[in-house]
């Protein structure tokens, strides 16, 4: 069994794929071809925003997002220390200063709580709180609504972290377009994964979309040698884009498809297992399927015992990021997120992607319904 099963969609799109690679290399422009441009209005009529700019991974385009609004040394950006270092990393790259709040029980940052901590750094006057990165955790969007009146009351600029998100929705209103700007990521193993790495970062802001597309291209002016900012070298490459536009056509589906095994999993665990919070009006684009063990011990023996029959699990993640070696500097100390390190010890994930079976399913919930003490 497979913990992300890409091979089972391969031989689904085997001859697409293939043929569609061929294109690029028989037309030969390999940088900022034409699928680029095809691929972002594709994407950007999906989500439903104005624009779409494609670039070289989740990171990049979290980067990206950041230097379109010049943040750096002495500014605060706020997100949560439950998430993968991309998040963090890029705010202490440019020179900011990342500022952790706690999570709530969906997983994502806690809106009263972040409330709480930029009313905090006003006071303390050190920094100058500037931006938000809410993740959408394992695929569930954040709670915009209370975030988004947080921003209109400090005008903050808020950069959605959907790079697990890509599809989700709140109220039929899609990720990527609840902040700012939505970052999002074509990783392989992300819901909508490319053949290498890739992002994208969608926005309504016209003069935002201008200036990212010119970050992407080294801070590119009106000629190609006119350099106006400092950008990066940014670009998706030709071939992900005309990977991902073939499976961009399966991606509705497959959503579909996630969103049945979730609730198959949910049916099965649930009187078990205590789980992420989703609530009625959202629907996850479940990159992940997280269950929580009683502790550390319990998820030990969880894990061995699927282990044992070849069911692969994995940890997300097991060390909250304020206690990450790379922010010492912050001086954060262990209890001071109690809500993620609690998570971060008792968290596991299941095999989840659109392929998995039923017999798959039943077999990964007898295991562990057998070691639920
Ligand atoms: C994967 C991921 C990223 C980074 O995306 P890459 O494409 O791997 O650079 C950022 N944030 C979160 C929450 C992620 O899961």
């Amino acid at each position: 069994m497979q913990f992300i099963d890409l091979q089972k969609q391969y031989s689904l799109l085997e001859s697409k794929i293939e043929q569609a690679i061929k294109v690029v290399l028989k037309h030969g422009q390999y940088i900022n071809g034409p699928e680029v441009g095809i691929l972002e209005s594709v994407l950007s009529e999906y989500v439903g925003t104005k624009h779409c700019i494609s670039c070289s991974s989740g990171t990049d385009a979290l980067l990206m997002s950041l230097m379109a609004q010049d943040i750096g040394p002495g500014d605060a950006v706020f997100t949560s220390p439950f998430t993968f270092i991309a998040t963090a990393e890029v705010i202490k790259l440019l020179g900011a200063t990342p500022i952790f709040v706690d999570i709530d029980k969906t997983f994502n940052i806690d809106p009263a709580k972040l409330l709480e901590s930029i009313e905090n750094c006003i006071l303390n006057k050190k920094l100058i709180p500037k931006a938000i990165i809410p993740v959408n955790i394992f695929g569930l969007l954040a709670d915009y609504e209370s975030i988004n009146k947080i921003k209109a009351k400090y005008k903050l600029y808020v950069i959605e972290d959907a790079a697990q998100s890509f599809g989700a929705t709140y109220k039929n209103k899609k990720s990527c377009s609840f902040g700012d700007v939505g970052a999002t990521s074509f990783f392989p193993a992300k819901p909508l994964g490319a053949y290498g790495d890739g992002g994208a970062i969608f926005t309504n802001d016209d003069d935002i979309a201008k200036k990212l597309f010119s970050i992407r291209e080294h801070g590119q002016g009106k000629a190609k040698y006119d350099n106006i900012y400092i950008g990066l070298n940014g670009r998706l490459d030709t071939i992900q884009a005309s990977i991902l536009l073939e499976k961009m056509k399966l991606f509705p589906n497959e959503l579909e498809k996630r969103e049945i095994i979730a609730e198959k999993y949910n049916k099965l665990l649930f009187k078990f297992y205590n789980k992420q919070n989703v609530s009625k009006d959202n629907k996850s684009a479940w990159a992940q399927y997280s269950i929580l063990a009683k502790n550390e011990i319990h998820r030990l023996n969880c894990i061995k015992a699927l282990t044992k029959i070849n069911i692969p699990t994995s940890i997300y993640y097991p060390k909250p990021l304020h206690l990450q070696e790379a922010f010492r500097g912050l001086n954060y100390k262990e209890g001071d997120f109690p809500m993620s390190e609690l998570i971060a010890n008792k968290i596991f994930s299941l095999p989840m992607h659109p392929y998995l079976t039923d017999t798959e399913i039943d077999e990964i919930s007898q295991v562990l319904i057998k070691c639920k003490k």
